[in-house]
């Protein structure tokens, strides 16, 4: 019944926050690690602390030839962690830049669904299969001036739930992870290179850690086979929902 932290883990989005810590423990904890994202260099830098299976590929979840011919290039994968994906801009949504949500919508939905079809047959393959999907409370909640994240998340929650029952049946188990607020590259992605903007988010409060979120995909994918986890909420202390979050008065 067990499920061994063995054979390949395919992280997408390994080269920052995340996907870099998730891509860390999976290693430590046994995996061969596939690691993807269109920051080559950056993949070749943490394959280095990795173990000796360690595979880097460049990867742009968006494009269907990228994501086909990244599947083809990875011998085996019993886990895939679709994490890859991010927000862009903090807008009403009557002026909203439409290229923005295009750009999410095909990053955190349409990249979901890319890298499940073009795994499938791997994860079925090794007879144990998972996917994660790196979803957010966005995938769940809302709130103001965040509609083009929260749509694209609230879909990518749905395509998750979908996957799982479509794969009854099948050896491969399918888990969501929803995190709330994370100290990675995010913010500063999501505020377009505004480091000020960005280092507010966290102002007074102290949020999870990419590592915190890892711990929690690994502990999912090393389950007994017969368990699915199928969705982990996880916030810091300081938060409550996507929209409360405490902090400290600034002295
Ligand atoms: P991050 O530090 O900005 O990392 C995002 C990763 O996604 C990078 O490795 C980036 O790599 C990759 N990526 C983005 N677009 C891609 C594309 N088109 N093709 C391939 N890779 C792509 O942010 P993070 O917080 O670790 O985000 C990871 C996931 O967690 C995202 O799905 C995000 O929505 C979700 N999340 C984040 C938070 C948070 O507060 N930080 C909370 C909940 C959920 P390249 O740029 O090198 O391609």
């Amino acid at each position: 019944m067990s499920s061994e932290a063995t054979g390949r883990a395919v992280v997408t989005g390994a080269s920052s926050g995340i996907g870099a810590a998730t891509a860390r423990r999976l290693s430590a904890t046994g995996f061969a690690v596939t690691l993807g994202a269109r920051r080559l260099e950056r993949l070749e830098a943490l394959a280095k602390d990795l173990g000796s299976g360690t595979q880097t590929l460049r990867l742009d979840v968006t494009d269907e030839a990228s994501v086909t011919a990244f599947a083809a290039a990875v011998p085996s994968c019993e886990v895939l962690v679709c994490n890859a994906g991010g927000a862009l801009g903090l807008e009403p949504v009557t002026e909203i830049s439409e290229d923005y949500w295009r750009q999410m919508w095909e990053a955190n939905v349409m990249g979901v669904v890319r890298c499940a079809r073009a795994f499938l047959p791997q994860l079925t393959a090794s007879g144990n299969g998972r996917i994660v999907v790196v979803t957010s409370v966005a995938g769940h909640q809302i709130y103001i001036n965040g509609g083009g994240y929260t749509a694209a998340k609230h879909a990518a929650a749905v395509v998750t739930d979908t996957l799982r029952l479509e794969l009854l049946g099948k050896p491969v188990r399918v888990t969501e992870i929803a995190p709330g607020m994370v100290e990675t590259e995010f913010s500063l992605v999501r505020f377009a290179g505004d480091e000020e903007r960005a280092t507010n988010t966290y102002k007074g409060m102290t949020p999870l850690t990419a590592d915190n979120v890892a711990e929690a995909i690994v502990w999912a994918v090393t389950r007994p086979t017969n368990v699915t986890i199928a969705r982990i909420d996880l916030f810091s202390r300081a938060q409550g929902s996507a929209r409360d979050v405490y902090r400290e008065p600034s002295s």
